[in-house]
């Protein structure tokens, strides 16, 4: 039957023929997303079954119970935010700030400048603490911060994606305990390829996301919260201000009750099963033994072409290489050649350091000997040719 004709016409100006997508296969060795592992895409592309199905609910109990696994935490209040990392590091302040709390940030990149952004949104009091974009924070610095603002959160970045530095973490949770304030750390760039351990190291709140060291695509935010963050967050004499992020409504959906909240990404949580089952199965230590075995390689191998490290050796994170752009080299024509005509992607400098540094990530599935290799060659063979054009065209 011919459907009846409207008195309102179709406006086809925003109409396209399409072919059906074809995307270049690449090797990802920038700041994420990295390449998925195999498994992990095999499980995406499964037929979706009902979030509320049995079957569904089992594995989000799977997923819970692997998380803590990875992130050494037997918080009740694990859980993947359906959206990227920005979503749970949204969801740790979110939850634990009240208008007028104090949070200071102890900013060393890019990332740390993200969560003051965040804490102002929520109105915090946010004090901000900072150190140049290739250090890290000692515990007399911090403990002299803590002394000084007396916070009720001190939030700070683990892995530092924009400089590749590592954070030490021995001793900051005592120091907040000492002081009275939360820990809220940020292990985007660490989670499944830096050591780890949230309950020793008494870590009150963290997020990460999945399309780095858990070799998934970007989509889902692990988020934890301990007990002192969950006191916290029942103390609360406001709503959470943020509906979809509100963690004591999520978790009657992933808590017991299993009450729905919102439908879930159940394919992206298929594929972050299979992430954290090929991280058990493989073993954490083993895991960061492996990152670090790759990056030690690709960091000498860099260091006997005559790059300089951007990051010292004793703060050096291996999941993310931050190298300096030799003098004269234009290095983000080097970064376009390598994506043009080798496939592979590797990230430039943020803020303060664009322009100056490459950033080389080996994580998750991509740590492997093969790809160090693989670059090596290519930082070997083909960037003389950049500097020579440089030389020439000075
Ligand atoms: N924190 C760090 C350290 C990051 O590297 C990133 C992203 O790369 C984020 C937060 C934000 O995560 P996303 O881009 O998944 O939202």
């Amino acid at each position: 039957m011919a459907i009846a004709p409207s008195h309102l016409q179709i406006d086809s100006s925003h109409r396209r023929d399409l072919a059906p997508i074809a995307t270049p296969d690449r090797l990802l060795l920038g700041p994420g997303p990295s390449n998925a592992h195999p498994t992990v895409l095999e499980a995406l592309s499964r037929t979706p079954i009902g979030h509320l199905d049995p079957l569904y609910v089992e594995l989000m109990g799977e997923v819970q119970e692997l998380l803590r696994y990875a992130w050494q935490t037997d918080n009740r209040l694990t859980l993947p935010m359906s959206g990227t990392g920005s979503a749970a590091m949204e969801a740790t302040l979110a939850n634990t700030v009240e208008p007028g709390d104090r949070v200071l940030v102890a900013v060393k990149g890019y990332f740390g400048l993200r969560l003051v952004d965040m804490a102002g949104r929520y109105q915090a009091d946010v004090r901000v603490i900072e150190k140049p974009w290739g250090e890290a924070f000692s515990l007399d610095e911090l403990e002299a911060a803590l002394i000084e603002h007396r916070p009720a959160i001190l939030a700070m970045v683990h892995a530092e994606t924009s400089t590749g530095i590592c954070q030490p973490m021995e001793g900051v949770g005592d120091l907040c305990r000492k002081h009275n304030c939360l820990l809220l750390l940020d292990t985007v760039t660490s989670l499944g390829g830096v050591p780890l351990h949230l309950d020793a190291w008494k870590v009150d709140l963290a997020y990460s996301c999945s399309q780095k060291g858990l070799s998934c695509p970007p989509g889902l935010g692990p988020f934890t919260m301990g007990p002192r963050a969950e006191q916290k967050l029942s103390a609360r004499t406001t709503k959470v201000p943020n509906w979809y992020l509100d963690v004591s409504l999520l978790n009657q959906y992933w808590g017991s009750d299993r009450v729905y909240h919102h439908t879930a990404p159940v394919n992206m949580n298929f594929g972050m099963r299979e992430a954290l089952r090929l991280l058990a199965e493989e073993g954490l230590e083993q895991a960061w033994a492996r990152h670090r075995r790759n990056a030690e390689a690709l960091w000498s191998g860099l260091e006997g072409l005559g790059l300089v490290m951007h990051a010292p050796l004793e703060l050096r994170l291996p999941t993310l290489t931050t190298v300096r752009i030799p003098e004269g080299v234009d290095g983000k024509a080097f970064s376009q050649h390598l994506l043009n005509n080798h496939g592979i992607e590797v990230g430039g400098g943020l803020g303060v350091l664009a322009g100056k540094i490459w950033r080389i990530g080996l994580m998750g599935y991509n740590s492997t000997p093969e790809n160090v290799d693989r670059l090596l060659n290519l930082f070997e063979t083909e960037l003389p040719r950049f500097k020579q054009t440089a030389a020439v065209a000075a």
